[in-house]
């Protein structure tokens, strides 16, 4: 696994080697590398997922690092294929384009701009784009319907010929990236390059409060590898010559927010909501071990209850089946230990089926399933849609079947 795996031994961001485990969490395959029949009788690696607390600036963060060339170059999936992500990005582009009145032609730099979904509003705003994404495909794709995008990673130094041939950028935007990036010092240094003085950088993760908060651990996998609060990230910035001015918060992915930043002495006024939730987490105690103790305890004490109830019904003889396929599921299913208690799963997503899960290679079966096969119990694995499932199957439990929720507490519903 040598080229596989690398660990990384100083905070991504403040470089402080003094850490703390805070959050065992088991080991588990790349989430969304599922395999097709052929390659089902294969071992996949299970790699680690613990989450570290830097005990000098407090940001949470993952150690085991995946080859991100592993993880990105060959990337599938595309934004346009979502029609709710496609006018979500619509309506991104309009707020910020008019909250930040920008100019025709202004320069905006997007990075992970993924098929140029985004970029495209902007363009169609007259503005200049460019794209910068490591998905091979992806981005020759883009380049060719009229985006230009960059095949690679971002980095400083990409930063500062970008800024050679096109001047500087009055907006930058990255989604997920900031939460994906290992080097980030080295994308903050080219976001300080690439930004015009009264230009803005927006960005947007899962917020670590919400995390805890939420219930959402399973959103920890390998390619989430930071875990961001505001106070760490604030100091961060400013390291960088950057300044976080404002900030939004959102419910995506079980919680997360919008941050909006300037070059230090840039024109935009703090707003109060930085040092609000700054002094949140301080009172929180977000910044220091203890929280995450308590944390642990109640996730633990979830999948006590799942895990004695599935032995249960296991000796009952009957059968078991998991609803949900997607990225979190992965972490659950190694974390709590379910993998060798499920017959199968079910996933509303057509282009999973036939195909087997990452590592314990379960097959994903579509949910005409529940009334073919009739399996006895089905553990909602991807709990956080819970309620449409159940709603959506209301048959399925009439005929007798058991959905069981097992987080936020174990829920069965027959
Ligand atoms: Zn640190």
């Amino acid at each position: 696994m040598a080229n596989y795996v690398s660990r990384r031994k100083s905070c991504r961001l403040c470089d402080s080697e003094n850490f703390i485990l805070v959050m065992p969490i088991l080991p588990s395959p790349i989430a969304d590398a599922f395999v097709g029949a052929d390659k089902k009788d294969l071992p996949q690696p299970l790699i680690p997922l613990d989450l570290y607390q830097c005990q000098d600036c407090g940001h949470v963060q993952n150690l085991d690092i995946v080859n991100p060339d592993l993880l990105f170059r060959d990337y599938i999936f595309r934004t346009s294929s979502s029609a709710g992500l496609v006018e979500h990005f619509r309506k991104y582009a309009d707020d910020i384009a008019t909250g930040f009145n920008l100019a025709p032609k202004s320069l905006v730099l997007e990075i992970g701009s993924n098929d140029g979904t985004l970029l495209r509003f902007f363009k169609e705003k007259d503005m200049r784009v460019q794209g910068v994404d490591p998905a091979l495909e992806i981005a020759r794709q883009a380049s060719e319907s009229g985006i230009p995008t960059v095949p690679d990673f971002f980095t400083a130094e990409l930063a500062a010929k970008i800024l050679q041939d096109q001047g500087p950028a009055k907006l930058v935007v990255a989604n997920n990236v900031f939460a994906h990036a290992d080097q980030l010092a080295d994308v903050a240094k080219g976001i300080a390059t690439i930004l015009d003085q009264g230009g803005v950088f927006v960005f947007e993760v899962s917020y670590l409060l919400d995390i805890i908060d939420n219930f959402v651990f399973d959103t920890v996998y390998h390619e989430h590898l930071s875990y961001h609060s505001i106070d760490p990230l604030s100091r961060f910035f400013s390291k960088h010559g950057l300044h976080l001015f404002d900030i939004q918060k959102n419910l995506s992915k079980g919680g997360s927010f919008r941050g909006f930043v300037q070059k230090t002495g840039g024109p935009q006024k703090e707003k109060q909501i930085v040092r609000e939730m700054i002094a949140e987490e301080t009172k929180r105690g977000l910044h220091r071990p203890k929280i995450f103790q308590d944390y642990e305890q109640r996730i633990l004490a979830c999948k006590d209850a799942i895990l004695e109830f599935l032995d249960k019904v296991r000796k009952q003889g009957k059968s078991v089946a998991g609803y949900g396929a997607s990225t979190t599921v992965a972490t659950l299913m190694y974390h709590y230990e379910l993998f060798d208690k499920l017959d199968y799963l079910i996933d509303d997503n057509s282009m999973k089926h036939g195909l087997y899960s990452p590592g314990c290679h379960l097959e994903v079966k579509p949910s005409s399933i529940l009334y073919e096969e009739k399996p006895d119990v089905v553990v909602v694995l991807a709990w956080q849609y819970a309620s449409p499932i159940v709603g959506k199957h209301e048959r399925y439990i009439k005929n007798g079947g058991q959905f069981v929720i097992p987080l936020p507490q174990l829920k069965v519903v027959q």
